[in-house]
């Protein structure tokens, strides 16, 4: 149960979800790569770990607590909605 991973295992995730990308039809990742291979990589990095944020926020009581507030579903804390930008506060 280690929520915090270094950013090696991140590009470990972030390489491994390439290649299973690779094996999706529809799903260009060398025409992606090679059209901008930073902003590619970001935004793949990006919503993977927008992906697992969410997956966070499902059991986080603060964001719990802002989503009943606001009364939006996808409301996060401060901490969520940061990494879910790509920010990383822990590091
Ligand atoms: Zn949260």
């Amino acid at each position: 149960m280690s929520k915090k991973k270094s950013n090696r295992h991140k590009k470990k995730v972030v390489k491994e979800g390439l290649r299973a990308l690779k094996n999706k039809p529809g799903w260009d990742v060398d025409a992606y790569r090679n059209r901008d291979p930073q902003q590619g990589l970001r935004q793949l990095e990006q919503s993977m770990r927008g992906h697992r944020t969410y997956e966070d926020a499902q059991s986080c009581t603060d964001c719990e607590a802002i989503r009943q507030d606001s009364d939006d579903e996808t409301a996060l804390c401060d901490r969520h909605l940061a990494e879910a930008m790509g920010l990383d506060p822990g590091d």
